[in-house]
């Protein structure tokens, strides 16, 4: 019993999204050819490269790429850098990404890859070794028509400059600039969008201000605790205070904050940017056990870190009625259902964060086409197009009576049945 225990407890993201996708094919009765090839991944790149550190020694280092498909159109997804990252987390949330771009209608597939790593420990000039060399490990696997990374967990527009730099460094002189699009995510001056920063907590906040406002309410007054303080939850938090909610909780990897009267945003952003995005140190007094976070009472709880954080230990703990995924795979299977049964509403994650891979998409169209585009020219088009997709859940939650996620993957995966259905099968 004890084992079965313990197997339980140590899924992994690889095993909940496959939990989710079964249980999906037999609501939708999907198609048992298409469920076939949807259900394993198309390539998976594993390399080990050498970088020399900074007191001279070499250390071996290992990067993966997973494409799980591409039937609506080039890979796409980001590179994470986390000591837990490896072939199964990479697995897993490439298929979120499949998923993802094709609720959002986005003529992309789904891949997702990054190093084994801790950022922390290393050096900026480390750090940039280590990236040019995965990228030039990592060859002809990615290309800006082929498969495009973006930043992801402990990744940003550094990293993706680096990238950029290095892919079409190895490239021949003429075509050179044809190639900028290899990365999205990128800074503004290295043919970045304007906004990207922001998309994806942009994208968090308007999920829930969308869903809100079609219950005739507001966000003025309303609570909300956020799990990750990193670019989605600063970013998220930052446009829910401008709309008069109040963040009274925050936990990162090194601490937990709380403060009933409410934790000013930019306060703790500026506090954080000095020590490697920590929340540590904020204020001894706010202080609070990590195990009390997710029974927090609040109207919203934003899980804007890693996967698998609301599990069955937790789940009946929490007081939110809103949960608002920002990060991608945080609700196992086995919590979902507590979840449900407690009236929770869960906006589920390949909605509620795929702000980033819109943004992600009109800079790769702003780099195809030569065009800049205007800050609050991109917001407002981030905006129609998240509004449009939300438009479409709504329908699909009322019309069957389902939950936000099971309406999400039944449009997700559909899309891709259909593409499916129209080609067939080569050859
Ligand atoms: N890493 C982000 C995600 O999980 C963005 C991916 C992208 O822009 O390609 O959605």
């Amino acid at each position: 019993m004890e084992t079965v225990k313990e197997v339980k407890k140590t899924q992994t993201m690889y095993d909940n999204v496959m939990l989710q996708f079964n249980r999906m094919a037999e609501y939708i009765d999907l198609n048992p050819n298409i469920r076939e090839i949807l259900s394993i991944t198309n390539n998976e790149i594993t390399v080990n490269f050498p970088v020399r550190m900074d007191d001279g020694r070499v250390k071996v280092f290992t990067g993966f790429r997973v494409q799980h498909n591409d039937s609506l159109g080039p890979y796409k997804g980001g590179l994470r850098y986390h000591p837990t990252v490896d072939i199964d987390d990479a697995r897993a949330l490439a298929i979120w990404m499949t998923w993802k771009t094709s609720l959002a209608g986005l003529p992309y597939g789904g891949a997702k890859g990054g190093i084994k790593i801790d950022p922390r420990n290393h050096s900026l000039g480390e750090l940039e070794r280590i990236t040019r060399r995965f990228t030039y490990a990592l060859g002809d696997n990615i290309g800006p028509e082929y498969d495009i990374p973006a930043p992801d967990v402990n990744t940003n527009e550094q990293t993706m400059a680096w990238i950029v730099d290095t892919y079409m460094s190895a490239k021949p002189a003429v075509v050179r600039s044809q190639n900028k699009h290899v990365v999205t995510g990128k800074p503004v001056g290295s043919g970045g969008l304007e906004g990207r920063d922001r998309a994806t907590g942009f994208g968090v906040y308007l999920s829930i201000r969308f869903l809100i406002e079609s219950r005739q309410e507001t966000l003025k007054g309303k609570t909300f605790i956020v799990q990750g303080f990193g670019n989605v939850g600063y970013w998220a938090s930052k446009f829910l205070e401008a709309d008069g909610a109040k963040m009274i909780a925050v936990q990162d990897a090194h601490a937990t904050i709380y403060n009933k009267s409410g934790i000013n945003v930019e306060d703790l952003h500026e506090h954080c940017k000095p020590r490697k995005g920590s929340i540590e140190g904020f204020d001894a007094d706010l202080e609070i056990d990590p195990q009390s976070f997710m029974g927090i009472n609040c109207d919203i709880l934003i899980p804007a870190a890693l996967g698998n954080q609301i599990t069955v230990d937790n789940a009946g703990l929490i007081q939110a009625t809103i949960i608002a995924e920002g990060a991608n795979g945080p609700t196992t299977e086995e919590a979902e259902v507590i979840l449900l049964e407690k009236g929770i509403t869960i906006i589920p994650d390949i909605f509620c964060n795929s702000g980033g891979v819109i943004g992600s998409y009109f800079e790769w169209l702003q780099n195809r086409s030569g065009e800049i585009w205007q800050l609050d020219e991109v917001m407002e088009k981030l905006e129609k197009k998240l509004f449009k997709v939300f438009k479409n859940l709504e329908k699909e939650v009322e019309e069957n009576q389902i939950d936000w996620r099971t309406a999400a993957y039944k449009i997700a995966i559909k899309r891709i049945e259909k593409t499916y259905m129209e080609r067939g099968v080569f050859p």
